[in-house]
């Protein structure tokens, strides 16, 4: 095993579980983290929730369950390279995006605007409430009793007001305070995932051309570069290849920079990484290119006229959903029921949230299509 540094989540400096249990046999208390995501019914059905496609759109896409993995395969690399806690990250990127509603960020709008007199809907806040409260696997606790650090990297945002409501795992945001190097690692490494499989789903699809993306300068740059070196490759392989080299630069320049950084601030243990600024950064010019390259996807993909169509119909499956089960709470499955009772909208939130994107589309058909039961 490698030797972690001073400044890394380990064993010793655990904040621990919330409810205490015995230390895990021939494993870590993160790989045992790791190992209970994995294990959960949220990250099965990962793999049929998406982000940009909905997922009955093609086999070929992203979904979370491949996006996870991804995010988790770059944030192992990074902190492998800068001695930090990698089973920690692996658990934190495999758990990051649980919360997710069906039909990725259309989903997750709509949900918020029908939650929007009940406390709201955040993905981040449902992640943590599905590792704290939803997954019914245990016998002596609700939730996975995931440690404190694991929790902390699932909860990358929350709004003011929620952070005060959850204890020690909104205090950073309270405090301003920065959470470990590992949850940061976690979070850029999600968005180098994204817009580099963005770009390779958009240009599947025949959303995005080539064309278009040689004004992006990260892109462009290595296209040119993969076209001089392999002048007779096929667009295929030509986009792969460029893909490939986009995240190694992002990756490279992250390690570099953040290196960089840990050593300007002199941090030697983790109160000191919470009290910096964010170390784990891009340089200022990749960070640059970076940003160019989420807004031309903001633009060119997200705001395509058939993505927004497929957002369009997602929007108005979820908020059917909601209005009809919150109209009607016997019309939820019966273990809803006793909790519909206490806390209608969160439940039918809870319920909603938890669905993939082809149960919503079925469900919203047994509700509403009249020649189905
Ligand atoms: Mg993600």
């Amino acid at each position: 095993m490698i030797e972690l540094a001073p400044y890394a989540v380990s064993e010793h400096n655990t904040r621990g579980r919330a409810v205490p249990e015995e230390a895990p046999f021939g494993r870590s208390e993160f790989q045992r983290d790791r190992d209970r995501i994995v294990h959960s019914t949220a990250f099965r059905r990962l793999e049929y929730k998406t982000q940009v496609f909905v997922n009955h759109e093609g086999d070929l896409f992203r979904t979370r369950l491949t996006h996870s993995i991804e995010v988790a395969q770059i944030a192992r690399s990074i902190a492998r390279h800068l001695k930090l806690n990698e089973d920690l990250v692996e658990a934190i990127s495999l758990a990051h995006d649980l919360g997710h509603t069906p039909f990725g960020h259309a989903g997750q709008d709509a949900l918020n605007a029908c939650m929007k007199d009940y406390g709201g809907f955040e993905h981040n806040l449902q992640s943590l409430r599905v590792v704290d409260v939803l997954e019914e696997h245990y016998a002596a606790f609700d939730g996975l009793n995931l440690c404190f650090e694991t929790r902390e990297g699932i909860l990358k945002h929350c709004a003011l007001e929620s952070a005060a409501r959850l204890g020690t795992v909104g205090e950073r945001f309270l405090n301003k305070q920065r959470p470990s190097l590992e949850a940061q690692i976690a979070n850029l490494a999600d968005e180098i995932a994204y817009n580099n499989h963005d770009v390779d789903d958009g240009l599947r699809s025949g959303l995005l051309t080539l064309e278009q993306l040689g004004a992006v300068k990260l892109f462009a740059w290595h296209l040119d570069a993969v076209r001089l070196a392999y002048p007779k490759l096929d667009d295929r392989r030509l986009i792969h290849e460029t893909k490939r080299r986009m995240i190694n630069t992002l990756v490279t320049d992250l390690i570099r920079e953040t290196e960089k950084n840990i050593r300007t601030h002199a941090v030697f243990d983790i109160a000191e990484v919470r009290a910096a600024p964010s170390l784990v950064a891009f340089s200022a010019e990749v960070h640059g290119q970076n940003r160019e390259l989420k807004a031309f996807l903001h633009t060119h993909l997200y705001r395509h006229y058939q993505v927004m169509r497929m957002s369009a119909k997602a929007r108005r499956i979820i908020s059917e959903l909601f209005h009809a089960f919150m109209e009607e709470s016997r019309l939820l499955p019966p273990q809803y029921h006793r909790q519909a009772e206490t806390d209608r909208a969160r439940t039918v939130s809870d319920y909603i949230a938890g669905m993939t994107d082809r149960y919503a589309i079925r469900e919203h058909r047994r509700i509403f299509a009249v020649e189905e039961t």
